[in-house]
């Protein structure tokens, strides 16, 4: 096979334990699924069905060891959200949700890293959130966990310090939307593919970093992540 133009890389994730890596292919956030974040973001929680944005596969960093990301640009309010994330490994359209965690290979934590001020000024205005959302690098995930070695976590501590400060803290049994439902209902929208990612939204405490500051976030279960917003 050649090319036209340069090839784009994949890009992968470690998976624990094993040698195989895990091939990312689109990563699907869903947006305001704990209800304290809902409140701190100005909306009222609710149960009105989730709704997804998208960030592309070169927003993943493997986060399996410490890393650094640069501070984007065009912002001057840059946030931290740690979330669980969900890797899918068998695909489908129109999940049960009574068999939507058989799709699930594996799960890790995951930031999603945003550019608050962007993606305001898009909400507000009714424009889409990419600028905000969907930028290179504003995806450090850590070492995916295989459900076949872990289970299905439902209960589980959600934290992140920045510089050993408490930020945010939670348990992903607060999610408004289960790893379930998340896999059924969007799986009636778009067919899910093996390397999709799903980012299952933050709890509250979500708030600006500055160059320098280090991240870490942790699922209980499924181990921890270090990231520093490079000086
Ligand atoms: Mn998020």
């Amino acid at each position: 096979m050649s090319y036209a133009v340069a090839a784009p890389a994949l890009h992968t994730l470690t998976v624990a334990g094993r040698a195989e890596r895990f091939p990312v292919n689109r990563i699907f956030c869903v947006g305001r699924n704990y209800a304290a974040h809902a409140r701190e973001m100005g909306k009222d929680p609710d149960r009105e069905p989730p709704f997804f944005f998208m960030k592309p596969a070169q927003a993943t960093v493997d986060a399996a060891q410490a890393v650094a990301i640069p501070y984007p640009p065009k912002t001057t309010n840059f946030q931290h959200e740690i979330e669980l994330v969900l890797a899918i490994g068998r695909g489908g359209a129109d999940i049960d949700t009574a068999n939507a965690l058989d799709h699930v290979y594996g799960y890790a934590v995951g930031l999603d890293m945003t550019r608050r001020d962007l993606q305001l000024e898009a909400r507000d205005k009714g424009r889409p959130w990419e600028f905000g959302k969907s930028f290179s690098t504003s995806a450090p995930i850590g070492a995916i966990r295989r459900a076949q070695d872990i289970g299905h976590p439902r209960e589980a501590a959600i934290t992140l310090t920045v510089n050993s400060q408490p930020r945010q803290s939670s348990d992903i049994a607060k999610l408004i939307w289960s790893v379930s439902d998340c896999v059924a209902y969007l799986s009636q929208y778009e067919a899910l593919e093996p390397g999709d990612l799903i980012m299952t939204g933050t709890p509250e405490g979500v708030n600006a970093v500055v160059r320098g500051d280090v991240l870490r976030g942790a699922i209980a279960s499924l181990g921890e992540i270090t990231v520093t917003v490079a000086p």
